[in-house]
């Protein structure tokens, strides 16, 4: 017995490190596949519009090429409409790098209607939703939508769900886009915002706010990102003391909610 429990206890102990190594080396792994599809990604979406843009760039130079009025508006369109997404894109990653480098007292915290800003964001996307067909309805129940936050970021976080319900959805149906405010109580406001899009499978739902991670969507390549918008958008919730969540069902749509603390309206009290 003197001999077998110190050489039982010693076999567990390098066990445990065994497999201590080995979760650090899956997970280390994994890490360095995120990087590397990450980089893959980012390529892609900088070199599409990059691309586009030269090529529309060097046929309005080239004299041999006759341009009626048309062609040249369309041009000058294509290179607005990339420049736009091209911005975009470089903002998403700015926005995480920021992030991850500095503390939130960078941020310019102010007194704003989330009512206003919402519908705002919402304006600005109607035109690429009806450009699939679909809708976009905002029902803006919340009374007092008075709250303190990064007016800018809080913009930004409206926006990446927003284009998320837009790039996710399904090929065969046109989207149908929801986004409601309500008072839960007199301290919390709640934003939903809900898609009939491709859904999200309940494994994935787990880990969609992780940075990097992203679902695989099969033979759609065309559905391509960085994986940080839900990371970014979950970091700066966080800031502003709220919550985020999502609920999902897959082939039917996704609801992402995120809830805020509200500025009490003197109004209420008395
Ligand atoms: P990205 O869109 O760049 O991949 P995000 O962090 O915004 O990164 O989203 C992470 C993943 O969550 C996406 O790859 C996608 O699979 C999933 N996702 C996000 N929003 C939706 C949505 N509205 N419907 C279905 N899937 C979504």
């Amino acid at each position: 017995v003197r001999f077998i429990i110190p050489t039982l206890a010693f076999t567990l102990i390098l066990l445990v490190v065994f497999l201590y190594t080995i979760i650090l080396a899956f997970r280390q792994k994994k890490i360095t596949e995120m990087k590397t599809d990450f980089i893959n990604n980012m390529t892609h979406e900088l070199k599409t519009p990059i691309s586009t843009i030269s090529l529309a760039a060097q046929m309005l130079n080239d004299n041999s090429i006759q341009k009626s009025p048309s062609s040249l508006k369309h041009l000058s369109q294509v290179i607005s409409d990339e420049t736009k997404r091209l911005r975009f894109q470089v903002e998403k990653v700015l926005q995480m790098s920021v992030f991850d480098n500095s503390d939130s007292s960078a941020l310019k915290f102010t007194e704003v209607n989330a009512n206003k800003i919402v519908e705002n964001v919402v304006n600005t996307f109607k035109i690429k939703v009806e450009k699939y067909g679909g809708s976009i309805s905002c029902a803006l129940n919340a009374d007092n939508a008075m709250i303190s936050v990064d007016e800018m970021h809080f913009t930004n976080i409206i926006y990446n769900l927003l284009d998320n319900a837009v790039k996710y959805m399904r090929e065969d149906t046109e989207p149908q886009l929801k986004i409601t405010t309500r008072d839960i109580d007199s301290n919390r406001l709640e934003i939903r915002i809900s898609d009939n899009g491709i859904g999200i499978k309940k494994e994935d739902l787990k880990k969609i706010f992780e940075k990097f991670y992203r679902v695989s969507t099969g033979n759609r390549h065309d559905v391509k990102g960085f994986g940080l918008g839900l990371a970014y958008v979950k970091k700066m919730v966080t800031i502003f003391d709220g919550s985020i969540s999502a609920e999902s069902e897959l082939g039917k749509g996704s609801d992402f909610i995120i809830t805020l603390p509200l500025i009490p309206q003197e109004d209420e009290e008395n």
